[in-house]
């Protein structure tokens, strides 16, 4: 059975003492078995997390390199990562599509090596506001999946998570409304189920993101085919996270 998952996202917010303060005062959160709770923190907060923090509380990273190794200066590998404990990364976050260049090719390059390194990915797709305007929304998804999945195998695909993150609704207080995440969700099963199998797609646990916070996130998990949330600005809450938590055991 796929897994509920509640991750929050803390972009450049947080220094490792703020982030280790965050961990501790939610040590007593209590997740059912069936969710799991992931922080995307910074790389500078990921030794100490990883020394400090058990679970329940999941440690990712935020971005990695595609190549493993060279001359690519304040770029972070994946055996590095790996080399502290991290297990899981964020790939193709829209704020790297837009602010760093990354293309669908070097989003597709990333999953490719970190899957070579073990880690567990949640990859990050969605639209621009032009583009749901003109209707294309689950086409540059679908585009969006098949080059960052190109060369993924099913067995791979057991590592990986999908966040349907439609950018129009990043850091921007409009959140899709729960028709339309479950419309992408049900859309990326489908895709999944074309790429791979009728298996492979009902165990990838789909999430949303997207101005997700405590007041809408029940509407958001009671559609079947949104399991999880990516959260920004009310990730970086200790109590509203422990809301989206406690949100992810009623689902
Ligand atoms: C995100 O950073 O992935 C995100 C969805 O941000 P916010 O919740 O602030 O919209």
């Amino acid at each position: 059975m796929r897994k509920t998952i509640i991750a929050g996202n803390w972009k450049m917010y947080k220094s490792p003492k703020q982030a280790l303060d965050f961990a501790h005062s939610l040590s007593d959160i209590e997740p059912n078995e069936t969710v799991r709770v992931i922080v995307c923190a910074p790389y500078l907060a990921l030794p100490l997390l990883k020394e400090k923090v058990t679970l329940p509380l999941e440690i990712s990273a935020q971005n990695v390199h595609q190549e493993e190794e060279g001359a690519f200066t304040g770029e972070i590998s994946a055996s590095m990562l790996t080399s502290i404990g991290v297990d899981i990364t964020l790939i193709g976050h829209s704020e790297r599509r837009q602010y760093f260049g990354e293309s669908d090719d070097v989003v597709a390059r990333k999953v490719r090596r970190a899957l070579s390194h073990e880690l567990d990915i949640i990859l990050c797709v969605g639209e621009h506001l032009e583009q749901r305007e003109a209707g294309e929304e689950e086409s540059v998804v679908s585009n969006q999946l098949k080059a960052a999945l190109s060369g993924v195998s099913k067995e791979e695909m057991k590592s990986i998570s999908i966040a349907y993150e439609p950018v129009w609704a990043i850091g921007t207080g409009k959140t899709a409304s729960s028709e339309d995440a479950q419309a992408m969700g049900s859309h990326i099963r489908k895709e999944l189920i074309s790429l791979y199998d009728e298996e492979t797609s009902s165990a990838c646990s789909l999430l949303y993101g997207g101005s997700v916070k405590p007041e809408n996130i029940d509407e958001l998990l009671a559609q079947p085919d949104v399991d999880g949330v990516l959260v920004g600005g009310a990730s970086l809450d200790p109590e509203s996270f422990r809301k989206l938590v406690e949100a992810g055991n009623r689902k």
